[in-house]
This record gives C-alpha cells, sequence and structure tokens, in this order.
C-alpha cells in the first residue's frame, strides 16, 4: 500500500479509536472519512470504530461513488460524505456522530450559537439544526450539504451531528467542542443564566492575532 495511503487509515483507525473512547457513538453507529486527492477513505459498513482495522477503512472515488480497493461496502451514509467533499473544496475530513447531548439539543429546533472564544475561533459560527430525514440516502446527502455549504457543522434532529474540518483532528475537535458547549448549555439551565456572545463579541475575537494564531496550528495536518 502507498504509504500516504497507510498514513491517512492510520489516522483514521486513531480519530476512529478516540470517537469511541469519548462514547461519541455506540457499536457501529457513526462514520468518518477523509480525502485524499480524488477520492476519499471512509469506514466500512458495519464496523466499529473500536475494533475497526485498515482493511475497514475503503477508498471511493468522489465523483463516482466507486469502491477503489476493497470488497467491503462503504458506510451506508458515503452520499452524506461525498456532498460534504463536492459542496466544499476545503473540506478534508467529515465526521459523524450520535452523541448525546447535541442529540438531546436538537430536539430544541435552535442553532448552537456561540458564547465562548473558542466556539468563534473554531467552529466559525452557529451550527444550525436540521429535520430529520431518512439517513442513508441523497435526500439526507442534500439536507445536509446544503447546511455544510456555509457551516462546519450540522444537528440533525433524532439522528446526531456532522462535522467538517480541514484534517481530522479539525473535524474531531469541532464535533468534541459542540458537544462540550451543549453540555454547558444544559448545565447553565440549571443554574438559571446564561448568554450568548453579541455580533461585536464575535467580531472582536475574530480579530485578535492570537485566535488567527489558533486557527492556524488547527489547519496544520498532525
Ligand atoms: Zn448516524
Amino acid at each position: 500500500m502507498n504509504s500516504d495511503i497507510a498514513k491517512l487509515k492510520r489516522e483514521l483507525i486513531d480519530i476512529g479509536k478516540r470517537i469511541a473512547m469519548e462514547k461519541l457513538v455506540v457499536g457501529p453507529g457513526g462514520n468518518i472519512s477523509a480525502r485524499m486527492g480524488d477520492r476519499i477513505y471512509i469506514k466500512a459498513s458495519g464496523s466499529s470504530f473500536e475494533d475497526a482495522t485498515e482493511e475497514d477503512y475503503i477508498g471511493v472515488e468522489i465523483e463516482s461513488g466507486k469502491t477503489v480497493d476493497s470488497d467491503k461496502r462503504p458506510s451506508s451514509e458515503i452520499w452524506m460524505h461525498l456532498e460534504c467533499y463536492k459542496k466544499r473544496e476545503d473540506v478534508k475530513a467529515v465526521i459523524h456522530t450520535h452523541p448525546v447531548y447535541s442529540i438531546a439539543f436538537a430536539f430544541q429546533d435552535e442553532s448552537l450559537k456561540p458564547f465562548t472564544p473558542d466556539m468563534v475561533a473554531l467552529l466559525g459560527g452557529e451550527i444550525p439544526v436540521i429535520e430529520y430525514v431518512v439517513p442513508g440516502g441523497k435526500e439526507f446527502a442534500e439536507a445536509v450539504g446544503e447546511i455544510i455549504k456555509n457551516h462546519n457543522g450540522v444537528l440533525v434532529k433524532n439522528h446526531g451531528l456532522v462535522t467538517v474540518g480541514s484534517n481530522l483532528k479539525e473535524a474531531l475537535y469541532r464535533t468534541l467542542l459542540i458537544e462540550s458547549s451543549i453540555k454547558v448549555i444544559f448545565v447553565a439551565k440549571l443554574f438559571g443564566k446564561m448568554r450568548f456572545f453579541t455580533k461585536e463579541q464575535i467580531d472582536e475575537i475574530d480579530n485578535l492575532e492570537v485566535e488567527k494564531y489558533r486557527k492556524k496550528l488547527l489547519k496544520e495536518r498532525f
């Protein structure tokens, strides 16, 4: 196997294990992929993040959707992944998980708005909610792709979360930050008060040199 492909598969395995460790999915739920040239590598259908090996991450051509180096079938969400890559050239990784707080928050029908500097710097804006669509099909792919055109993540009602990034680490950090931010909202509501950033506060952070530096660091491959 080409060494670049082997390295990418190693990253996919590592990120997958982290997703399992963080309990962002249960069993074979969820799927991740990363772009390499005109193809992506994506988790195979039915494999779990805990146990996935190199053979469980398979190549698929972005334009045709054809599997290139395996007899296994790609994740049933392959169309959704491909749609994210087609919609944005800068997207190099897609992570789809089923995190507890994100699923619960999606029922509220409210976009996740920034209220910490990390959220402004990493998420790059609001994370919208879309209505439930039967998973696995092109309708789901189109609904997610429409949001990903202008956002780095989307909450899907009765289902879960999709994030994108310029590499797997960035997409994972976005997933973790969305889930932990929603936990903050939950706890803040128990205490009784919370406040989102104003437009001015968001612009102020966007203009800070330190945040630009952080964004740059996160975009570098690890
Ligand atoms: Zn799912």
